[in-house]
């Protein structure tokens, strides 16, 4: 008996050198939505998870078993490849084909225009932005001839016209009221699985939960596609009963909350804090916030409700980076930010970045300065790469190394960026060496503030900081310019 609909995640841990490493695996929350929208609404509905399965294979078998009659793919540019991949198995087994995700929403074309070897067309379909109503309202049309009088009156699609041109349905309102969604459909996903590899690799295993919708910053960098900058969030009672309800069905010893800025509105952190504890369901966690926002009161009722790390986009060190990128922070709110958390106990983690245009050598040392005097107790350093719809896209259009239209470009795994530009002034090396440069500025400051350490680690760490100094010295006097390739940072 076919189903109705199956919602596919792509990622295949064991293909992707750099998560298969990290080892941090999370369902989408998005298709969890979608998912538990749609059998609300009466629909038969299995999600298919790629993350710990070994190829496409195992998916074709489950398309031959279940005969979807819909099936949803998410896509990111980093898992394009093998969405492509799904999408044409699925094709080949009669079921109409929707994609959707950040992916998809930037760069539809990419899907849509999409052959086979056949020279057919195996997306028909492509989602943009919020998917839950969108999804239900092309179920409700597919399988029941329900709603609406044509595909075309949907709003929310990219669909391609006889001609292969892309054209677009109007626009999806988003959701206002983020209360009306039904808590995210976790259990049609097979949790022993994940709680497994966690354990195994951490010790611990972690699930996701997301608060709000959009961000109302504009970072030059971001690709905010999907959610937007109208920032929405639902009710403190609302996010603190789902809480409750994954303590107690779950039972995560961590959870990740995945909204792009926690604290938005510090009211609505404050109150959620008061809700959490009142139900009893406090859960160890972890967010991202941004430095202006960090007050002592919101870092407070956060850490009482059992708030174990907070994520900060740093950036840099230098004022003059920081206001290049628009990041609409100062280097003074970050040395509060971090003297907060660790007055409060909370542990920080800094997304650091460098190779921004504009950079200079004596802006990075000011990053250098940063991370030795707030001594963050993680980070991490990517080197800036240009996501289409940026507003860095454009600024470094001009020098991009792409070889053919971004849109055609796959990556093989998560890491592997094509994204690339002609630096101004450094090369790869370079930047390279700087990253290494970091690192060890931050392990001796941490040594001399008095981290527990071997005296070989301390010595080691000592001769590599001489060298690695040096190093970046002398390769800033070289100025060529060159191609970057970055290793991303976790959690970006
Ligand atoms: S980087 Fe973060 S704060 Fe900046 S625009 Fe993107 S989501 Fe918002």
């Amino acid at each position: 008996m076919a189903i109705d609909i199956a919602l596919v995640h792509p990622l295949f841990i064991e293909k992707d050198p750099v998560e298969k490493k990290i080892m941090t695996p999370y369902f989408p929350l998005g298709l969890m939505y979608i998912a538990s929208v749609l059998r609300e609404n009466g629909y038969e509905v299995e999600l298919f998870d790629c993350t710990f399965r070994k190829d496409f294979n195992e998916f074709e078998n489950y398309i031959k078993l279940k005969k979807p009659k819909i099936v949803g793919i998410t896509s990111l540019i980093t898992i394009r490849r093998n969405a492509l991949i799904l999408a044409e198995i699925a094709h080949r087994y009669g079921a109409k084909v929707i994609l959707g995700g950040p992916d998809p929403t930037a760069l539809p074309e990419r899907y849509l225009l999409y052959k086979t070897t056949d020279g057919e067309f195996p997306v028909d379909i492509v989602v943009f932005d919020e998917g839950e109503i969108t999804m239900l309202e092309l179920a409700n049309f597919l399988l029941k001839n329900e709603g609406y009088n044509d595909l075309r009156e949907i709003p929310g699609l990219r669909l391609r016209d006889k001609n292969g041109k892309i054209i677009s349905t109007p626009p999806r309102p988003l959701i206002q009221n983020l209360d009306l969604l039904p808590f995210p459909a976790r259990e049609l996903v097979d949790m022993d699985d994940y709680r497994r590899a966690w354990k195994k690799a951490h010790g611990y295993w972690s699930l996701t939960i997301i608060n709000s919708r959009g961000c109302p910053y504009h970072c030059a960098w971001c690709q905010k596609a999907v959610f937007g900058r109208k920032y929405r969030i639902r009710t403190p009672e609302n996010s603190a009963e789902e809480m409750k309800l994954l303590k107690n069905v779950f039972s995560p010893d961590f959870i990740r909350v995945v909204d792009d800025i926690t604290g938005v509105q510090k009211n609505w952190v404050l109150k959620w804090s008061q809700e959490v504890i009142k139900r009893n369901a406090i859960i160890p966690f972890e967010c991202l916030t941004r430095v202006n926002l960090a007050s002592e009161d919101m870092l407070k009722a956060l850490k009482d409700m059992g708030c174990e790390k907070i994520y900060f986009g740093a950036e840099s060190g230098s004022q003059k980076v920081l206001d290049t990128m628009e990041k609409g922070i100062t280097v003074e709110q970050i040395y509060r930010a971090s003297e907060l958390c660790k007055k409060l106990g909370i542990k920080t983690y800094f997304f650091m970045m460098v190779g921004y245009p504009g950079e200079e050598i004596e802006d990075l040392k000011l990053s250098v300065k940063l991370l030795r005097e707030t001594l963050p107790d993680e980070f991490s350093t990517t080197i800036a790469y240009p996501l289409p719809g940026t507003k860095f896209y454009e600024q470094v259009r001009d020098r991009l190394m792409f070889e053919s239209q971004e849109w055609m470009l796959d990556w093989d795994y998560t890491a592997e960026n094509k994204l690339l530009f002609k630096r101004e002034k450094y090369n790869t090396t370079f930047y390279r060496w700087v990253v290494r440069w970091f690192n060890r500025e931050w392990k001796d400051a941490w040594y001399k503030a008095g981290k527990k350490a071997t005296i070989f680690e301390i010595t080691k760490n000592k001769i590599e900081l001489g060298i690695t100094k040096t190093i970046v010295n002398l390769l800033a006097q070289v100025q060529t310019s060159n191609i970057v390739r970055f290793q991303p940072a976790e959690g970006r």
